[in-house]
């Protein structure tokens, strides 16, 4: 998978691999230090850009159940060919973005910078207040309701969360949720193999 790599995060293979290096928000342009930055046209202003209070998972395949190749990125990007795939032509028009995916193998994009609004949650609801986009933060994981994450995901999740939570204080562990919490009956992701202890507990560790 091509990307670029920052050259703290670019020692080893293995590191290019995605499934270790140092992550870290960037300040000045709201970015993680270490990822992919392909820039999403499918954002616009938080209504208060200091409010970043919620961090959304997801989880996405394309097509549904399959890992790897350039859709995750062309959709988000509104490049997906519609031809491809006949599951594509239900997504036509669909304009979407989320401000990082975390790969099957740990690799980490951004697409919207963190003090932007992406456009992931949709219609949603959290503790009573409506669209959720306008203060939180959504985060991807290549994945499905019927596969389990993998280690790799974890690691690079943890590291994000917690670069997270060190750079903005209205974000903490009990705002935390799944798409399918704000939601519900309309969303399942990240789904049944989410494994929401081995995570949280992660954070602490
Ligand atoms: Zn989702």
């Amino acid at each position: 998978m091509p990307q670029n790599i920052s050259a703290m995060n670019a020692q080893t293979p293995k590191a290019a691999a995605g499934s270790a290096g140092r992550v870290a928000v960037d300040p000045a342009t709201q970015r993680l230090r270490g990822a992919r930055w392909l820039p999403s046209p499918n954002f616009d202003e938080r209504p208060d850009p200091a409010d970043v209070s919620l961090l959304v998972i997801h989880a996405i395949s394309l097509p549904p159940d399959r890992f790897g190749g350039p859709w995750i990125d062309d959709l988000f990007l509104n490049r997906l060919d519609h031809a491809a795939h006949p599951y594509f032509a239900s997504l036509r028009d669909l304009k979407v973005s989320a401000h990082c995916l975390i790969r099957r193998d740990g690799a980490l994009t951004q697409y919207v910078a963190f003090d932007q609004r992406a456009w992931h949650a949709g219609k949603s609801q959290y503790r009573g207040r409506e669209r959720c986009n306008d203060f939180s933060i959504g985060i991807e994981l290549e994945g499905c309701d019927r596969k389990p994450f993998t280690q790799a995901q974890y690691r690079r999740l943890t590291r994000v969360t917690r670069a997270l939570l060190r750079a903005y204080p209205r974000l903490a562990r009990d705002r935390i949720v799944g798409h399918s919490d704000i939601a519900p009956g309309r969303k399942t992701d990240p789904g049944p193999r989410f494994d929401w202890p081995r995570y949280l507990a992660g954070l602490d560790a």
